[in-house]
């Protein structure tokens, strides 16, 4: 396993692009928010699937599926990321998240239960975040009963839960998301018993879409604003937004607004997130896989801009230590952080 290449600028996002050793890849990215210095926020994005076998219209990671990472193999990301920045494993900032968001949704891959055991042994990281976003396919069950155990013995504080919704029409919302999902009122429940008053509230995801109702009195009937708190993005450029033709109403500021005022009418608080707008020219944001223009390129000149820079000398990555007891501040690292070829 190893990163071949990589692409994006120190100051918004850089993605990673690596191979497993029978030649399948997958991408990660590390990223800031601007003017929030590294130190006080830094988020790690990991995928869990090669490819998404739910291919959503909006997302370009559903171009190809062909399987689970291990666990290894996600880890591989996080300490990949770590060891750039802080190579002794220890990482002194106030909100380091890890979102496992990159490609694949979570809920299909039982072994990202695994690597949030391993997190908070692994490195030293009080301010670990991590962060699951799910569109809450159908058949996963196992996987959230135990995500629910796992969230309240190691992170019953730190953690945040997203599910990702686009729509309160049940056959639009079919159409975003072409699986099986749970209803709203599945939903409900399961946020209602992740909640922690300590904690974040549950969020529920929109990227705004042209023609796609958001209505919320549907909302408000099953999620209750004392747990959830509405989170509106962008639809992010990719292949498959333009493929589909599906446009983002981010942009207008009125009908945004209208939107805003709509969901705090009924109780809801809600995040708008814009993001940075580098970040859809270098592919780093949700929905976006810079491999997917291997082999077409994009006739949007906001999008895919960057040029992937090959990794020449790219190393096997060790893994990081897997005990407190290993955590020695004052020993040398035993390998050497992979060096980049700008
Ligand atoms: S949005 Fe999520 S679930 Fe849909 S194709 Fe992309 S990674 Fe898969």
């Amino acid at each position: 396993m190893k990163v071949i290449a990589k692409l994006g600028c120190e100051e918004v996002a850089i993605v990673y692009i690596a191979e497993t050793n029978d030649g399948r890849r997958f991408e990660f990215v590390e990223s800031v928010e601007p003017p929030i210095p590294r130190e006080k926020k830094w988020v790690g994005i990991v995928s869990t699937l090669f490819g998404c076998p739910v291919r959503c219209p909006i997302c370009d990671a559903g171009i190809n599926y062909s399987g689970k990472l291990s666990c290894d193999e996600i880890l591989f990301q996080i300490d990949y990321l770590v060891r750039q920045r802080f190579p002794d494993g220890r990482i002194p900032v106030e909100k380091w998240k890890i979102q496992f968001a990159r490609m694949g949704d979570p809920a299909f891959n039982i072994n990202v239960l695994d690597v949030l055991e391993a997190l908070p042994e692994r490195y030293d990281a009080p301010g670990l975040m991590p962060s699951i976003s799910t569109i809450a396919p159908k058949g996963t069950d196992g996987f959230f009963t135990r995500l629910l155990e796992l969230k309240r013995r190691l992170f019953p504080e730190r953690f945040q839960f997203q599910f990702s919704i686009h729509s309160t029409n049940h056959e639009i919302r079919r159409r975003l998301i072409p699986v099986n999902s749970w209803s709203f009122s599945e939903m409900a429940e399961y946020g209602e018993e992740l909640f922690n008053q300590k904690g974040r509230k549950i969020t529920l995801n929109f990227a705004l879409i042209k023609g796609i109702p958001i209505d919320p009195d549907v909302l408000v009937r099953y999620f209750n604003p004392d747990v959830f708190l509405i989170k509106i993005t962008p639809l992010n450029p990719n292949l498959s937004v333009a493929k589909n033709g599906l446009n983002c109403r981010f942009t207008c500021t009125k009908e945004r607004e209208k939107i805003v005022s709509d969901l705090k009418s009924v109780g809801y608080d809600v995040i708008v997130s814009l993001g940075e707008l580098e970040e859809n020219a270098i592919g780093s944001n949700c929905g976006q896989y810079v491999s997917s223009v291997e082999n077409e390129m994009s006739s949007n000149r906001d999008v895919y801009t960057y040029l992937p820079e090959v990794i020449l000398d790219s190393v096997e990555n060790t893994p990081f230590c897997h005990s407190r007891e290993d955590r020695n501040p004052d020993r040398e690292f035993s390998s050497q952080p992979t060096k980049l070829i700008s």
